[in-house]
């Protein structure tokens, strides 16, 4: 394990009394403790949004459920949970199921209720869920929501509405509003706009007041969706946060092998920006340019740094996305060096020559650019 002999943060660069020890490659892409530097509390914080937003809700999310790996937590199986706007397939009993993608584990079905309130059309509804116990879950959650005390003037309960749906989907009949039970037994309404939640919710409240319970007895068995069947995904993250995030392993990793840091200002420039504090055209991350085509793998993150005829480079791959980290234009005496991180998290080991080639060979000639340029 390396360890830093200083009471410096390392992101910050500021004296503090305590100091935890930080993954250069984040624990929940795989990262292990080989690769520790210093960090104060407020940057580990700082960074572990970010690591939230590539890990869990970015499109290398996708890859880490694609290649089926077991949560980070085996005592916490949420901590696998993509956290997609939303994840909608088809149900073949009609409408459009609401899932839920975990990893280590297959699509599981979020529990609902879908009713229709086209205007001047007879009321509709259905009931889903993976057991009737969970949709009557749902019901009494809000029912205990109009129980609860509370005093003149004051809400009744505050629900969460999302009208951004698909546009393909929002014009489809077939799709009903409805109202979601997500991880954490959180409640939430979707429609497509809050004229159509608005009425859902009406409709709703008169279920929920009622004596209705989910009828265990018309329980079908399992559905069971056909492969090829078309999902819907939609995802929202802050793509800086997948930049920031390699920029933290590229520079991470430079700086605590070679025990350099970058010239000049670009060392404070550069840890302003993996702190999310910089806001400039001038990111010094490129991706390559065929964002968000890249296939899924197996292989095992890569990291390498090398001195390039137009300066110190870090190429960063991750889940076969690469990625490139500008460091500068001195240190061109450096011997290239890098370290393979397995994706499972089962360790870290420094990148042997011939890892170093085969990696230099895929990014040789590879167009990286800003992704919105
Ligand atoms: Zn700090």
């Amino acid at each position: 394990m390396l360890t830093l002999g200083y009471m410096r943060c390392f992101w910050c660069d500021e004296e503090k009394e305590k100091l935890t020890a930080d993954h250069i490659v984040p624990r929940a892409l795989g990262g292990t403790l080989e690769f520790t530097v210093p960090a104060c509390h407020s940057c580990q914080s700082i960074l572990s949004k970010a690591e939230f937003e590539v890990s869990r809700k970015s499109s290398l999310a996708i890859a880490a459920l694609a290649a089926s790996l077991p949560p980070r937590h085996p005592n916490r199986p949420r901590s696998g949970h993509l956290q997609p706007t939303y994840l909608m397939v088809p149900h073949p009993y009609g409408g459009y199921g609401e899932s839920l993608m975990s990893a280590g584990e297959k699509l599981s079905s979020l529990p609902y209720i879908e009713i229709k309130v086209v205007p001047d059309e007879p009321v509709e509804a259905r009931i889903r869920g993976t057991a009737p116990a969970d949709v009557q879950k749902l019901i009494d959650i809000f029912r205990g929501f109009l129980k609860a005390k509370r005093g003149p003037g004051e809400l009744v309960c505050e629900l969460t509405v999302s009208t951004d749906l698909d546009p393909k989907i929002s014009a489809d009949q077939e799709f009903w509003p409805r109202i979601i039970m997500l991880p954490g037994d959180r409640l939430m309404v979707r429609a497509r706009d809050p004229e159509e939640a608005m009425r859902f919710c009406n409709v709703f409240m008169h279920i929920a007041v009622s004596e209705f319970q989910v009828n265990s007895g018309a329980w079908g068995e399992g559905t069971v969706i056909k492969g090829g069947t078309k999902h819907t995904i939609a995802l929202s993250y802050n793509p800086q946060c997948v930049r920031r995030v390699a920029a933290k392993i590229g520079y991470g990793l430079f700086r605590a092998i070679s025990g350099q840091r970058l010239q000049a200002d670009l060392d404070e420039e550069m840890r302003q920006f993996i702190l999310g504090r910089r806001d400039s055209e001038d990111e010094p991350v490129k991706e390559e340019s065929e964002r968000g085509t890249y296939t899924t793998n197996q292989d095992p993150h890569c990291v390498v740094i090398s001195s390039e005829p137009d300066g110190l480079k870090a190429f960063v791959r991750l889940y076969g996305l690469h990625l490139r980290v500008d460091l500068g234009m001195e240190k061109s005496d450096l011997a290239p060096f890098g370290v393979i991180c397995e994706i499972d998290g089962s360790g870290m080991r420094q990148a042997s020559k011939e890892d170093i080639l085969n990696a230099l060979g895929e990014v040789d000639g590879m167009p990286f650019s800003h992704p919105w340029k």
